[in-house]
């Protein structure tokens, strides 16, 4: 008798009970996916010449990702990765193994970092607001991409009207103007967080700095010295863009600034650096990383918003998580986990 499946029944459930041969779970354990006979007989069977015998590509299709708020258009524009080693020292109040066992649950390699960024830029109609502009391949050669992104969007940098500073790290600031120092987007006005302008251009707390953080201050003068006048420093909390209001997102830096998007009845955060990399900072809120310059501010910080995102189901996007950068907010366990948006073609 030909079998006839039904839907909502597997094959063992179609089959007579008496033809149903019970495998046991060890049919389906690694060793029989890696090195079973039929894989291993069929392999060697296989032609290794195929006809079409095309080169491997060497890189991915563009980095841009668009969606919908109510009436605007959102697009991730990726700009790359930076693989960052770290130590015992890169969390302050967990052990490296706590972090590597957190890598290794997010499916990473030990001891090693990897900061994605991905840019937001928001077409309200009228207007095109780009928030954080990307490292213009000053951080590493395996970031820089974000105007060859725009570009396969079709989108000219002097068509750019507004520019949205979260902070003056230098992964957010660096992709105003080239290595050379000339500005990218030529018509833009660079809207920056006034709490984050005062510390960063403040000559005498520079004075009082010292590593990384010094160069911060170096380069956040490299930026922004000669065009200061273009400037606009606002209040965190204030509307900035039509439909686009700050948040206070203190402690990452001292004036640190997510972005509420709102547009018809839907709303989204664009929560910056508040929460980092997912597998460590949204699943440990309470993790206090070295580049957080006030670690409990920030953690309070973070733990606040993820608490809302969850509490309101919004969508949210952030400049380190996997590109395309945006999805839910569930709560899990001690913690918290991002839920990542489903591609969708329109
Ligand atoms: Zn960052």
């Amino acid at each position: 008798m030909a079998a006839v499946f039904t839907f909502g029944a597997s094959p063992a459930e179609q089959m007579p009970r008496s033809s149903v041969k019970r495998e046991p779970m060890s049919a389906f354990s690694r060793r029989s996916f890696l090195t079973g006979p039929l894989l291993a007989a069929g392999c060697a069977a296989l032609p290794v010449q195929g006809r079409a015998a095309a080169p491997t590509a060497k890189a991915q299709g563009p980095g841009v990702y668009r969606y919908k708020l109510g009436d605007y258009q959102l697009t991730a524009l990726y700009d790359g990765i930076w693989y960052v080693p770290i130590d015992d020292k890169f969390v302050r109040n967990a052990s490296a193994a706590a972090v590597n066992e957190a890598l290794a649950a997010g499916f990473l390699p030990p001891s090693v970092l990897p900061i994605s960024f991905t840019a937001l830029l928001v077409n309200t109609g009228a207007r095109l607001v780009l928030i954080d502009t990307g490292t213009a391949g000053q951080i590493t050669d395996t970031a820089g991409f974000m105007n060859a992104n725009l570009a396969a969007a079709g989108i000219k940098p002097d068509a750019i009207d507004t520019i949205l500073i979260s902070h003056f790290h230098p992964d957010h600031i660096d992709g105003i103007k080239t290595k050379d120092g000339d500005k990218v987007f030529a018509n833009a006005e660079i809207l920056v967080p006034e709490p984050e302008w005062k510390f960063w251009m403040d000559d005498g707390t520079m004075a009082q700095s010292t590593g990384a953080v010094h160069r911060y201050f170096l380069n956040a003068r490299r930026i922004f010295k000669d065009i200061a006048k273009e400037v606009r420093p606002f209040q965190p909390g204030a509307e900035v863009a039509p439909g686009i209001v700050s948040v206070p997102a203190f402690g990452h830096t001292p004036g640190h600034t997510a972005f509420a998007i709102h547009s018809g009845n839907q709303s989204m955060l664009a929560m910056s650096d508040t929460a980092r990399e997912p597998w460590l900072f949204v699943r440990h809120p309470e993790w206090q990383p070295s580049y957080d310059m006030d670690g409990p501010q920030a953690m309070k910080t973070r733990t606040d918003m993820l608490d809302r995102a969850a509490a309101d189901r919004m969508l949210v996007e952030a400049y380190h998580f996997p590109f395309p950068a945006c999805g839910h907010i569930v709560r899990s366990g001690t913690g918290y986990e991002l839920v990542p948006a489903m591609w969708e073609p329109f």
